[in-house]
C-alpha cells in the first residue's frame, strides 16, 4: 500500500539531484516536494543530498574548481546507486 500514488520512491530518487538543482518543471517540483514531505524512506536521502550541495556551494565561493569536483562526485554517487536505483 502506498501513501503517495503520484510518484514512487524510485522515481523520486532518480530525480532528486535535479530537484535540488531546481531543474524540473514546477509541477514535478511540487510532486516531489509532496512525496518527500510524507515519505520516511526518501526524506533522509533528500536531507543528505541537500546538505551535501550546501557544503559544496559554500566552498565554491573560495574554490571555483569545486564545480568540477561536484560533477565527479555526483557521477560517483550515481554509480554507487545513491542517487537512484536501476
Ligand atoms: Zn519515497
Amino acid at each position: 500500500m502506498t501513501m503517495h500514488p503520484m510518484l514512487d520512491c524510485d522515481a523520486v530518487m532518480r530525480q532528486l539531484w535535479d530537484y535540488l538543482d531546481g531543474e524540473l518543471t514546477p509541477e514535478r517540483m511540487k510532486q516531489i516536494g509532496a512525496h518527500l514531505a510524507v515519505c520516511q524512506r526518501c526524506y533522509p536521502q533528500y536531507q543528505f543530498e541537500r546538505r551535501f550541495l550546501d557544503v559544496l556551494a559554500a566552498a565554491r565561493n573560495d574554490h571555483p574548481a569545486l564545480d568540477q569536483l561536484r560533477l565527479r562526485v555526483m557521477a560517483a554517487l550515481k554509480d554507487e546507486g545513491l542517487a537512484g536505483v536501476g
